[in-house]
Order: structure tokens, then C-alpha cells, then sequence
């Protein structure tokens, strides 16, 4: 072999090597950006009832933990005011009312409708092209009928149960499936099921699906798996049941709804905290986003706090659409931020697509936004010109743009909505008159919006119907 041939040969050699090298890098620099996705969403909880968010009486240190080693939202959205369509809008990224999902659907195991539509892809489904696996533990809430079982949308764990709310204590769940169901309301008394099969619990609801999450986290790190975890607690929602354990944690609220409220938050927080626990265990915490939020803001049934936002659960005031809102990654979204820019419960969905450079079918756009660049520092600006929401039942509208806010809340006849510099209280005094050019900007941005979605598709939860025989 002459030298020039030799050197041929050395350079192809170094070349491969090189080539060899680079794709370690790009591999590991893939295991990087592919971190596990654990949602924490709370049910009902009121804004100011996080230590967070300056509560007193209902110590939260695990859940404080996420927002203190990484970023506490100021302005944390969600895409509704009540439990079903807040949800869709979270597992799909997208506003719900583009698919129809304008409120909560009947619980009606016989109807194909109503649900979370299948032509729809949820964060699960997605997440499976850049192989993690996916589990669902607590609240489903997207449709009872076979087709909608989390197992048939993309998850491939399912603890929990597949209504809207339930009963705490084991022994209220007398009934073996939704078949058994004959008047409204009786879901909340099913049996638990894991995956498709009724399963026997006999521990307080609450922690039996913290243990059921942190089996699962366990399971996972064992086989080096990456996943996502949705951990949809039903607590704080109504019925108000929490067990001695956690009441006697609490002997100077005397108000017994408030008691019991505090109760159950305290176990979502210590179930929190075994989360986070395993976590560090497993040496997970720099390779897993931690997000926790509540689906609406705090219920007049409940005895949750608001603080001093105007509106409960149900309304497009703040109150209703505000919550609890934190994100930690360790290491690499930087700690102790208070982020005070509007987010959305959205951008999970396109924080995680981004992070892992999945494709969107472009029929089906995503409505958040990539949030990383934002809570690393490397964009200043904000997330979103607009934030939207409607009530298409109550003919009720809001749209946040930059640092106004039109709202027309529900029950009434017209979109007739009043406009704010974003305020707190959104009381009568507070609402900007003279103000023309802003008011009619926003109104033509909702109404540009609103020709985008659809009517609703199913029959609601309030139907008075309920028999599977209709
Ligand atoms: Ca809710």
C-alpha cells in the first residue's frame, strides 16, 4: 500500500471514529432533553390553599418543595373553570372547545360520544412515538364508553376510576362497575380498577393512589424506563371524607368543612412528598419534570380559598381559572423562581413535545407554548399575546391579552363582557370605560377565535337522564 492509499485509509478510519463519537454525544444529549413527565393535578383546590401561595392553616411542604427547587407560577392558568374540559384541554394541549368538549359529558358507559373525542391525540398517545410509557392513576374523566379507556388512548397503565368524582373510604365502594349504576351520582361508589379489572381496596382513597404512583415510579426506575406519570387526585373534591390520620393534624380549624378540606389536602401533600421521595431514591430527580395544579380553581362546595381572587369554580373570573401552578426540573430549570407571566396548563403538552421533537399532525395544532426557554432565562418575553376561554353553555367569554382582561361571566343572555387591567378583585369599580379601542381589539380577537371551535358534542353531566338503557 503507497502512503497516499495508507493515509486514505487513516482518515476513513478517524472519520468513522469521529461519526462514532458524535452520535454518543447526540445520544446523550437526546437522554437529556427525553426527561420523564410526572403531572400532579389536584381537584377543585383553591389558589391560596398552597403555602405557596401564602396559605397558614393547611401546612403543604412536599408540594411547596416543587415550586421552592423550581418555579412558583404567579399567573398559572387552565383552559376551564370546571373538572372535564380543564382536563382535556391538559391531556391534549389544545382548547377543548376545538373538539367539542364544552363541559363535563354524561357518565353513560353507552354512549360512543361522549368523551374525549378519538380522533384527538392525548399527551400519552404522543409521548409513546418517543417511547415512554404512560400511567393514569385518580380521575380519567374522558368518557366512560369502552373506546375512551385510558388503555385505548395511549396510556399503558390505569389505576383509578373513569368518573368525574368519588368516594374516599373503601367500604362506600359497594358497587362493582358503572353497570351497576342506576341514578345519577352512584359512580361515586364504584370499585377502583386497575387497568380494565374492578380491583378490592381498603385504604382511604387518597393514599391508595400515592402508593399506586409510587409502585409505579418504582417499576419503571427498575427498568430504566422512561414515563409519564399523570397522578390525577379527586381530593379535595367533594364528598368532604378524610380519615382520623389527617384530621387530627388539625385541632385548631374549627370549622368542620374546613377541617375535613385541610385533612385532605395534607394527604395529597404526603403523597406528594413520597413522590418526590422516590424520586430522589431512584436518582430521578435531574432526569424528571415534577408539574403540580389543581383543574379549576377552589369550589363553593368545598371549603377551599380563592385568597383574593374574584370567583369560584365555574367562573371565568381569576377564581375560577387561576390556580395552584408549580414546575420543577433539577438542574436544569433554575430554582426558587416566581414566574409572573400567564402560563397555561397547555404548554405541558408543547413543553414536552418540544423537549422530545415529536411532529404534530398539523390538523391537530397545539395552543401552548414551549415553556423552556422562558423558565431558563434564554427568552424574556412573554409565553402568550392572548390567553382564551368560553363557556359555550353559559354563552360566557374571557380573553387575557398582555395586561387587560375581557370578561363576560356566565348566565348571561349576550356576550356583553366588562374590561380590566388585569385585577385581582375584578370588582364593578374596577372595570375601564373609555377604553373603546382595547375593548373592541379584544372582543374581535375572541371572536376570531370562537369561529375556530365547535359546539358541544355529547350530553352533559346535568342531563337529568341517567340509565343505561336510554
Ligand atoms: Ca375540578
Amino acid at each position: 500500500m503507497n502512503i497516499e492509499a495508507l493515509q486514505r485509509t487513516m482518515m476513513k478510519k478517524t472519520l468513522i471514529i469521529l461519526l462514532f463519537i458524535v452520535n454518543i454525544i447526540h445520544a446523550q444529549n437526546r437522554t437529556e432533553q427525553n426527561p420523564n413527565l410526572i403531572i400532579i393535578m389536584t381537584d377543585d383546590m383553591g389558589w391560596a390553599d398552597v403555602g405557596f401561595n401564602g396559605c397558614k392553616d393547611i401546612p403543604t411542604p412536599n408540594i411547596d418543595m416543587i415550586a421552592n427547587q423550581g418555579v412558583r407560577f404567579e399567573e398559572g392558568y387552565v383552559s376551564f373553570p370546571v373538572c372535564g374540559p380543564s382536563r382535556a384541554g391538559l391531556l391534549t394541549g389544545r382548547y377543548q372547545d376545538r373538539f367539542g368538549f364544552t363541559t363535563n359529558p354524561s357518565i353513560d358507559p353507552n354512549n360512543p360520544v361522549a368523551g374525549l373525542p378519538t380522533s384527538e391525540e392525548t399527551i400519552a398517545t404522543v409521548l409513546r412515538k418517543a417511547n415512554y410509557k404512560s400511567a393514569i392513576i385518580g380521575k380519567w374523566h374522558m368518557g366512560t364508553h369502552p373506546d375512551f379507556h385510558p388503555l385505548e388512548r395511549g396510556f399503558d397503565y390505569f389505576y383509578g376510576f373513569l368518573s368525574g368524582g368519588h368516594n374516599y373510604f373503601p367500604d362506600q365502594l359497594t358497587l362493582n362497575d358503572l353497570s351497576e349504576v342506576t341514578e345519577k351520582w352512584q359512580w361515586y361508589r364504584t370499585k377502583i380498577i386497575e387497568n380494565r379489572t374492578k380491583i378490592e381496596t381498603d385504604d382511604y382513597l387518597t393514599d391508595e393512589l400515592s402508593d399506586a404512583a409510587v409502585r409505579y415510579i418504582d417499576k419503571q426506575a427498575e427498568s430504566d424506563q422512561r414515563f409519564m406519570l399523570y397522578l390525577a387526585y379527586n381530593a379535595p373534591h367533594t364528598p368532604l371524607q378524610a380519615t382520623e390520620k389527617y384530621l387530627s393534624r388539625f385541632p385548631e380549624i374549627k370549622d368542620k368543612r374546613r377541617k375535613t378540606y385541610a385533612a385532605m389536602v395534607s394527604a395529597v401533600d404526603d403523597g406528594v412528598g413520597r413522590v418526590l421521595q422516590k424520586l430522589e431514591e431512584k436518582g430521578l430527580d435531574e432526569n424528571t419534570i415534577i408539574v403540580f395544579l389543581s383543574d379549576n380553581g377552589g369550589a363553593k362546595n368545598n371549603a377551599s380559598n380563592n385568597g383574593p381572587l374574584r370567583g369560584l369554580k365555574g367562573d371565568l373570573f381569576e377564581g375560577g381559572i387561576r390556580v395552584p401552578f408549580a414546575i420543577r426540573w433539577k438542574g436544569t430549570i433554575p430554582e426558587g423562581q416566581n414566574y409572573k407571566n400567564p402560563v397555561s396548563s397547555l404548554d405541558i403538552m408543547a413543553t414536552i413535545v418540544s423537549l422530545n421533537q415529536i411532529e404534530i399532525n398539523p390538523k391537530r395544532t397545539l395552543d401552548g407554548v414551549d415553556l423552556m426557554p422562558f423558565l431558563t432565562g434564554k427568552n424574556k418575553g412573554l409565553p402568550h399575546d392572548i390567553l382564551f376561554w368560553r363557556k359555550w353553555e353559559q354563552n360566557a367569554m374571557a380573553i387575557r391579552k398582555g395586561n387587560y382582561k375581557l370578561v363576560a361571566n356566565q348566565n348571561k343572555e349576550k356576550y356583553i363582557p366588562d374590561l380590566y387591567q388585569m385585577d385581582l378583585s375584578e370588582s364593578e369599580d374596577k372595570i375601564l370605560k373609555n377604553k373603546d379601542k382595547v375593548y373592541s381589539e379584544l372582543l374581535s380577537d375572541w371572536n376570531q377565535w370562537n369561529k375556530e371551535l365547535k359546539d358541544r358534542i355529547f350530553p352533559t353531566l346535568q342531563d337529568r337522564w341517567w340509565t343505561t338503557q336510554d
